[in-house]
């Protein structure tokens, strides 16, 4: 598992695979499993029609066995928390194409009904990581700033998902002291688990109402839920180098549009332009990655610029950051063509 990775942030980007399990639909219409997790960290695919399997090896890969709390250690997200409040930009963001498991894997399954709770053996990343979080903050015994925003990137604009009256689409502007931002967006300061919570839900609930994800089962926008760590409180934790002065942390959770192609839905006119925005910010997030991994290039540009979601993460990705990608496929031979893009853009991506 990642927590035994290492301990600075030398390693800018790790990537996790997870496969969920069969879906009932998948089962119901015969459906066979294309996918074999051999070992911890390799996975097999056996292309339907024969032919040799082919390898992919990640940081870790959990396969449909997986609980929500195995997928939560074998990420590290402590190990990402714990750096965060040393004053890093952390990032977790889930990758794949609609309906394999990436919403799960952060937030967990939505309630099954008005006032229905979801079991605690069943919240995300995001709900183990706040609970972590704050745990941790209360042991540290000291006077605690902590702030939240929860935003959403739908056609390359920028919506504040707990904004106090109607949304509207909201500039990213740059300035030195605090590189890419968000202006005017909501940053609401929290004290309690609860109220972290609260916003949370409250984002949640907006995007699952959203007017363009009424009649689409598919999510086509990017939603960031970012926790700003004060200076205050990372003075708190011993720092990474002991003469650096300690600046604010920050622990951003991405949950990202579907990956698929726009072939395959058969949009057009305006569903076209969402799958080209959507497109391009996915397209500008692998081209800075693949930039940043790349030993050759390390001084050059990484083209930030060309798209909110890359602006947003820039600071995670490069700089002081560290970020997780968790790709996540199905395990049906029907989804292999999308499952083997979404294994190539994550192999790329280490
Ligand atoms: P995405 O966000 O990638 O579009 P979802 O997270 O909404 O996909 O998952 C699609 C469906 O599969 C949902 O009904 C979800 O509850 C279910 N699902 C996803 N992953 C798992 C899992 N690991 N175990 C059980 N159900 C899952
Ligand atoms: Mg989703």
């Amino acid at each position: 598992s990642l927590e035994q990775g290492p301990e600075g942030p030398d390693t800018p980007i790790q990537v996790v695979l997870r496969v969920r399990p069969m879906s009932a639909a998948e089962l119901r219409r015969g459906e066979q499993s294309a996918l074999h997790c051999s070992g911890t960290r390799t996975l097999q695919v056996s292309p339907p029609g024969g032919g040799p399997d082919v390898a992919f090896r990640f940081g870790a890969v959990l396969d449909g066995a997986c609980t929500q709390e195995d997928v939560f250690r074998a990420c590290g997200v402590r190990r990402l928390g714990e750096l965060a409040l040393r004053g890093f930009s952390c990032t977790v963001f889930t990758f794949g194409q609609t309906g394999s498991g990436k919403t799960y894997t952060l937030t967990g399954p939505p309630p099954q009904g008005e006032g229905v709770p979801v079991p605690p053996s069943l919240a995300g990343i995001m709900q183990r990581t706040f609970a972590w979080l704050l745990d941790r903050v209360q042991h540290l015994g000291a006077p605690v700033t902590l702030q939240a925003s929860y935003l959403e990137i739908y056609n390359e604009q920028v919506r504040d998902l707990l904004s106090l009256g109607a949304p509207r689409p909201l500039p990213v502007r740059w300035d030195k002291t605090r590189g890419f931002y968000v202006e005017q967006l909501r940053l609401v300061e929290f004290g309690s688990l609860g109220a972290l919570m609260e916003l949370l839900e409250m984002g949640l609930s907006r995007r699952r109402s959203s007017a363009h994800t009424l009649n689409q089962a598919s999510s086509r926008s990017h939603a960031l839920l970012t926790v700003y760590i004060g200076r205050q409180t990372c003075q708190q934790v011993p720092p990474v180098d002991p003469g650096e002065a300690p600046v604010g942390g920050k622990l951003c959770f991405v949950d990202l549009a579907g990956s698929e192609k726009v072939a395959a839905t058969g949009s057009r006119g305006e569903l076209m332009l969402e799958a080209n925005s959507i497109n391009r910010s996915l397209l500008a997030l692998g081209h800075c990655i693949s930039l940043l991994l790349d030993p050759q290039r390390k001084q050059s540009h990484i083209p930030f610029r060309d798209s909110k979601l890359t602006k947003l993460l820039a600071d995670s990705l490069g700089g002081r950051g560290v970020t997780l990608m968790v790709a996540c496929v199905s395990p049906s031979a029907q989804c292999l063509p999308e499952t083997l893009s979404t294994l190539r853009y994550a192999s790329r991506a280490q």
